[in-house]
């Protein structure tokens, strides 16, 4: 069983049936699932967890749906990695990276859509859909494989040459639409109601997808020993993850996870190419006015963010901020990451590592605090970006004088200079 009663209206409260819905009939706020969280609390235990699968579904009492079996290729239980070195360089104490980059498709988005399909199934759809930055189509494309279920995904034609291929080899349908995500988003939109019988993962599911994000911070908190961290930084293109985020940490708390109510900073990233939010920010505006994109962190490139005013308020009410990162920053900040840590990201999390020194530099994220970066999509998605800047040391003939000739190996240098 779940523990869902029901969904919300975010805006006027009116209550819904748990049912394919995502928008309110009254005031067209978006719905938001609601749980009975003393139920779950008496069925949940830190232990009962612990002793679940290595997956997101350890924490499926706080997960809107309930299957013995669902659509599984193994989202979740990423590395949470301690970040020393990363954080020599950046000035600061107790750093940690979520390197979601090792998830089944290589980002974030499995743990959203393995409970996405998983309801869907439940609801009796047969064909999955989505409209997609990329990352998200290649998810969908491949849990539908999995679950036997057609799949319909959508994105801009513009994408790097790896999602693309990364999402067609599943066999499914994916169509490239010539425009934006906000066209292939408008275009979806229209699509859903002309076939009620598709299961829009981030339209008409959108309810249920979007709680899977959740398990983003459940699984931060379990790592750091059932400890909330002070300060987290998010990467925000619709804006759905930092909110989600936000919830699964308060959620631990009220059902007895957590011992204290946490207090967590969330800070918002964005590419400076699409900062709707951030700009919005910046302003002090409470309206986020829509952008066209320009920017090589495509998987962010949301110009009219669906959840973006309720990112805006979380970052504000949580004590947190927004930083817009460039093109040369994001790519820069690929690099710090990998130099460092180990941990090759795409340009999300380029822009997740950019922004978190930016936030460093203008005393936003602290020394005293312990720091979470989220980095949520894999490297060798977006290998065009770093494949005109990073290349081999020297490429010589086969011979010793043409090494010698060529490289200089300083390990005493090295170890100095990096630590
Ligand atoms: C989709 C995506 C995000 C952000 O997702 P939203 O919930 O839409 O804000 C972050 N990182 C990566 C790699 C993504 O693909
Ligand atoms: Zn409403």
């Amino acid at each position: 069983m779940d523990y869902v009663t029901g969904l919300r209206c975010r805006e006027c409260g009116r209550q819904y049936p748990v049912e394919a819905l995502n928008i309110c009939d009254y005031c067209f706020g978006p719905l938001e699932v609601v749980y009975d969280y003393d139920a779950v609390a008496a069925a949940t235990s830190r232990e009962k967890i612990a002793a679940g699968p290595q997956t997101i579904w350890r924490y499926s009492e706080l997960l809107p749906v309930s299957d013995p079996v669902p659509i599984d290729l193994g989202a979740g239980c990423t590395p949470l990695v301690r970040a020393d070195r990363l954080a020599a360089e950046l000035g600061l104490g107790e750093l940690w990276v979520k390197n979601d980059t090792v998830n089944p498709t290589g980002s974030f988005k499995d743990r959203v859509v393995s409970v996405a399909l998983t309801k869907a199934r439940q609801l009796g759809f047969k064909v999955a859909a989505c409209a997609s930055t990329g990352n998200l189509a290649n998810s969908v494309a491949a849990h539908a494989a999995r679950a036997g279920m057609v799949s319909v995904v959508f994105i801009p034609s513009d994408l790097e040459v790896a999602k693309v291929v990364t999402t067609a080899v599943y066999g499914g349908n994916s169509v490239a639409v010539e425009g934006t995500y906000d066209d292939v988003n408008r275009l979806c939109a229209e699509l859903s109601s002309e076939h009620p019988s598709w299961a829009f993962v981030n339209v008409n599911i959108r309810t249920y997808y979007a709680e899977g994000s959740k398990t983003l911070a459940f699984e931060v908190a379990e790592q750091l020993g059932w400890r909330a961290p002070d300060h987290v930084v998010v990467p925000v293109a619709s804006g759905s993850q930092l909110t989600k985020v936000a919830k699964g940490f308060s959620e631990l708390y009220k059902v007895g996870l957590l011992d204290e109510e946490p207090h967590v900073r969330i800070s918002g990233a964005q590419a400076a190419g699409c900062s709707p939010v951030a700009t919005a920010y910046a302003d002090g505006a409470d309206v986020i006015r829509p952008v066209k994109p320009h920017t090589i962190a495509k998987s962010l490139a949301i110009g009219n963010p669906a959840d973006g005013w309720y990112a805006l308020k979380t970052v504000r009410d949580s004590g947190g901020a927004f930083a817009a990162v460039t093109d040369e920053e994001i790519i820069e900040g690929i690099r710090l990451l990998a130099r460092t840590e180990g941990i090759f990201a795409e340009t999300a999390g380029g822009v997740t590592i950019a922004s978190l020194m930016k936030l460093v530099a203008s005393g936003v994220v602290r020394p005293d605090e312990r720091v979470v970066a989220y980095v949520t999509g894999n490297g060798l998605k977006t290998v065009e970006a770093l494949a005109p800047v990073v290349g081999p040391t020297a490429t010589i003939a086969p011979t010793l004088q043409a090494f010698a000739a060529a490289v200089d190996v300083d390990a005493d240098n090295y170890t100095r200079s990096s630590t």
